[in-house]
């Protein structure tokens, strides 16, 4: 799947523009209706019509976000593991790898063995000690010294 700079497609958009019109347009129609008279019961009838027009609206921006946000999720699973993949029995092993320390040759940092900075590349694994000998910081994002197999801080 290409990565899309936006969460949302464009019939995402225009699903959007659809309704915030159509609830503006209704929420107009209610303006309109009660500006004109001055009776009661009939200026209840066209604010009903306008509270529609509101939730028509509103309800174009709740589809909006949720479809973002279940976008973005899909998003995040495929960078990073999916903690309901890690099944009982496998979960030692799973920790094993996270405490191993691990970097490319020509990387400034390293990195626990499941951070998302390493994923896919070339690492050889080392003590945290051997990556400092050889002048690598560690990483910001998994924090590897917290890893369990740190050694010296
Ligand atoms: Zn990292």
């Amino acid at each position: 799947v290409a990565a899309r700079p936006l969460p949302w497609s464009r019939v995402h958009v225009l699903a959007l523009w659809a309704l915030l019109i159509a609830g503006g347009v209704v929420l107009f129609v209610g303006w309109w209706g009660t500006s004109g008279t001055s009776r009661l019961s009939r200026q209840v009838l066209w604010l009903n019509v306008a509270v529609v027009g509101v939730l028509v609206a509103g309800a174009g921006v709740v589809i909006w976000l949720a479809t973002g946000r279940r976008a973005v999720g899909r998003r995040r699973l495929g960078l990073l593991h999916d903690p309901a993949t890690v099944t009982e029995l496998d979960a030692p092993a799973f920790t094993a790898h996270c405490r191993e320390l691990v970097a490319t040759v020509n990387m400034t940092r390293y990195h626990r063995a499941d951070c998302s900075f390493v994923s896919g590349k070339a690492v050889r694994s080392a003590s945290g000690a051997e990556h400092r000998r050889a002048g690598r910081q560690p990483c910001g994002m998994c924090l590897p010294e917290a890893a369990g197999e740190g050694g010296s801080r």
